[in-house]
């Protein structure tokens, strides 16, 4: 697995506890670290969970919910702009927070699939599969592609399947069985833990577990069976995609050997963030700092939309700064449901720190005429509104 991730320094682990609204523990203390631990304990935490929960190897009950706990909370914390986003909204964060599938693959982060199975103490008895390993690859794409859509072309440096030995590593695709494990793949042996003796498999070293050497190695890809090669992908970006959002492009992972099939190249999209808005959903949100004179009298401000047609704000005479102007359908596509949703504009009173001589004297002019009649009786309104929760 190709995964742009980049691991640090170690950390200190503590104890976190609590879930919050949307009922999910907190990331940090699903992998037991501090909040401001580095990408190197992040990922150490990682390993070690996984190892401990990991389905297939562990007798807990709820290994497998254990697990998926796990690989979302490394998902999400392993990303830096998503971790930005958690440390700041939590699972409840804009855009929905983080739902969806989360797959690590394991391989990639054990340092490749022998690695991998060395820790999981190899394969649960006969030959592994070789299903080439899927590929995460993250695409940064623009506000603009994710409201309209967008068609994708990019070169990527992806491995592909060896011509000459057919994927096989071997020259002419010859191979022999393993004389050390005559084709099996593993080497068994008898282990004595406590009163059992249990049976113990391990991957064949001298086969890498596939149970054929080939008689000579493929000179083209010095044996194993794959190539880089720069290649054109194609995809679609889905109007309405978030952050997060993958693609799963189906066989254009890494090739499987033996004639298993390839992987899938997993493209995860990375929306930049927008200088105007923030998401939520398909709402976008944005706030508009204006003059008092146009909050009191009204007007209208006129932006570049990102769906092409300006953007027409109408603020009515008498606004006041916290009122929010809802302008429907012109927020990002529905992914599921269709219909679009709205441009939400915050109103904000832009108040400059210095006035010019003359401005000064007409607000001194404008204080008494601008100031509530009966103080006291607004103030009692306001204690009035709170309690109402409004
Ligand atoms: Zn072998
Ligand atoms: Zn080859």
């Amino acid at each position: 697995m190709i995964f742009l991730g980049r691991w640090v320094e170690d950390g200190p682990l503590s104890q976190r506890g609590g879930a919050d609204m949307s009922g999910k523990r907190d990331y940090y203390e699903v992998l037991g670290l501090d909040r401001d631990a580095d990408e190197k304990a992040l990922k150490n935490a990682f390993r070690r969970l996984a190892r401990k929960y990991h389905p297939d190897r562990s007798d807990e009950a709820d290994a497998e919910d254990r697990f998926k706990e796990i690989q979302e909370a490394y998902a999400v914390l392993s990303d830096p702009s998503k971790r930005s986003q958690y440390d700041r909204f939590g699972h409840d964060g804009p855009g929905g927070g983080f739902g969806g599938g989360f797959n690590v693959d394991l391989s990639d982060l054990f340092g490749g699939s022998d690695i991998f199975s060395a820790f999981f103490g190899g394969g649960g008895g006969g030959q592994r599969s070789r299903r080439g390993s899927d590929i995460l690859y993250r695409h940064t794409v623009s506000s603009e592609d994710v409201m309209n859509g967008a068609d994708e072309e990019v070169e990527l440096e992806l491995p592909t399947s060896c011509v000459p030995c057919s994927g096989t590593g071997a020259e002419g695709g010859v191979l022999d069985t393993c004389a050390d494990c005559q084709g099996r793949g593993v080497l068994s042996r008898m282990v004595q833990m406590g009163p059992f003796q249990t049976r113990q498999d391990r991957t064949c070293s001298t086969c890498d577990g596939r149970g054929k050497i080939p008689r000579t190695t493929c000179k083209a890809c010095k044996g194993r069976g794959r190539k880089e090669q720069t290649t054109t992908l194609r995809f679609s970006i889905p109007a309405g995609a978030e952050d997060g959002t993958r693609l799963r492009l189906r066989g254009k992972g890494e090739p499987g050997r033996d004639g298993q099939p390839a992987g899938d190249l997993l493209v995860e999209l990375e929306v930049s963030p927008h200088p105007y808005f923030e998401r939520s959903r398909s709402d976008l949100i944005m706030s508009l700092p204006l003059g008092y004179a146009d909050l009191a009298l009204g007007t209208t401000v006129t932006l570049d939309h990102l769906d092409g047609s300006p953007l027409e704000i109408r603020v009515p005479k008498g606004s006041t700064a916290g009122d929010t102007i809802d302008i429907p359908r012109r927020g990002f596509p529905r992914l599921r449901g269709g219909g679009r949703g709205d441009v939400v504009v915050l109103l904000k009173l832009h108040m400059p720190s210095k006035f010019p001589r003359q401005v000064r004297a007409t607000l001194e002019e404008l204080r008494e005429d601008m100031a509530p009649k009966d103080l006291e009786a607004r103030i009692r309104d306001e204690a009035e509104t709170r309690r109402r929760g409004g």
